[in-house]
């Protein structure tokens, strides 16, 4: 047998997760994976790299905590939220038995973590307003160990609604665990779910240092949810995984004075979006631009292609959705700085 046959057979089936990165593109202007467009400046503070790091990073466990309205007990730190996604699947699905379920169009990791696992992906698609159909979720239950819900859902923006996250949550008890995805939650922090851990011991958040903290080359994300499942999941997670440049940075940035910054940035994120609506609503190559609680835009045009490949051309690089399950022609735009937003009406306005 060759390497490749050696492999696993759901490895050797496997579609890698399209990281914007590895698209490429020859980009002067960076919009299609919802990073901030600006960088923080933090200095390290220590030198000493020949020790281990903590496993879990005190000062980043307890910062986060106090950040996010919870306990210490309540906090897993990884690498990354996607690690977190991970840990989930590996911890609560027998692979070749049990099955993860979720609702596109949504975020390629869930399907990706769970293929690697070899644990079944069931699907059942948002309805035409992208939210939740509970009926048909109940009704695939049956295997099912683990639901992935993403609110602010990406690529589409929209929250899903409150009430039916709560009976999502209530359906599952005892037999599945909810995923909330909450990447994006701090461009609409009323909406978390993190004050709900006390009422659900089998829900799960996954936050992350990516997206309004602006630190995505951190890698550093969280799992919230009750001691109980951090636990489990404390079980299975490497020994080190967080380097000790990331958890120095990681609690500088849970600093009071880097919360401010933060807030700040996403009321800037906030303002730039709403200006980006306006201005893409009123193109005429634009069909529909989808609300949105994030800090991307999705947005419907007459030939979604034509334009994602113009913009392209010219260095102007946005997520493609039009294979995305129900979203032809769309396309998702992170929301840049106020030039960069300029710069991508003003092209979008020259293709005709
Ligand atoms: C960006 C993102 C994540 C996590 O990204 P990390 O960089 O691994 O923290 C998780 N879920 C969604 C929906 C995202 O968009």
């Amino acid at each position: 047998m060759n390497t490749t046959q050696l492999s696993r057979p759901n490895v050797q089936a496997l579609t890698p997760y399209q990281s914007a990165r590895k698209l490429g593109g020859n980009g002067t202007i960076w919009l299609n994976a919802n990073e901030s467009p600006l960088s923080p400046n933090f200095q390290l503070s220590g030198k000493d790299l020949n020790r281990y790091p903590e496993p879990q990073p005190q000062a980043v466990v307890e910062g986060y905590a106090a950040y996010a309205g919870v306990n210490a007990e309540n906090v897993l730190v990884t690498r990354g939220g996607d690690e977190g996604i991970e840990l989930i699947i590996r911890a609560f699905c027998e692979p070749a038995h049990d099955a993860i379920l979720f609702c596109p169009p949504t975020y390629g990791m869930y399907a990706v973590s769970a293929e690697t696992a070899n644990v079944t992906c069931k699907t059942m698609p948002l309805d035409a307003d992208f939210q939740l159909n509970l009926e048909a979720i109940e009704a695939q239950l049956d295997g099912v160990k683990a639901v992935f819900v993403c609110s602010p859902n990406n690529p589409t923006g929209n929250l899903l609604k409150r009430s039916d996250l709560i009976k999502l949550l209530q359906m599952t008890a005892g037999k599945a665990i909810v995923v909330v995805d909450e990447a994006y939650i701090e461009f609409c922090p009323e909406a978390s779910f993190a004050n709900e851990l006390q009422n659900y011991p089998n829900l799960a958040i996954i936050r992350t240092l990516s997206k309004a903290f602006a630190l995505a080359g951190l890698r550093c994300g969280f799992v919230l949810a009750n001691a109980e499942l951090i636990q489990i999941l404390s079980k299975v997670i490497a020994p080190y995984p967080i380097p000790v440049p990331s958890a120095d940075i990681a609690a500088q940035a849970l600093a009071d004075t880097n919360l401010t910054v933060v807030k700040k940035r996403v009321q800037t994120t906030l303002d730039n979006r709403q200006w980006l609506a306006d201005q893409l609503v009123a193109l005429p190559q634009v069909e529909q631009v989808f609300p949105s609680e994030a800090n991307y835009l999705l947005f419907k045009c007459q030939d979604g292609e034509k334009v994602f490949k113009a913009l392209w051309d010219l260095g102007i690089i946005l997520r493609d959705q039009n294979k995305a399950l129900n979203l032809q022609d769309c396309i998702r735009i992170t929301v840049g700085t106020k030039e960069e937003c300029e710069r991508v009406v003003e092209a979008i306005k020259q293709i005709n």
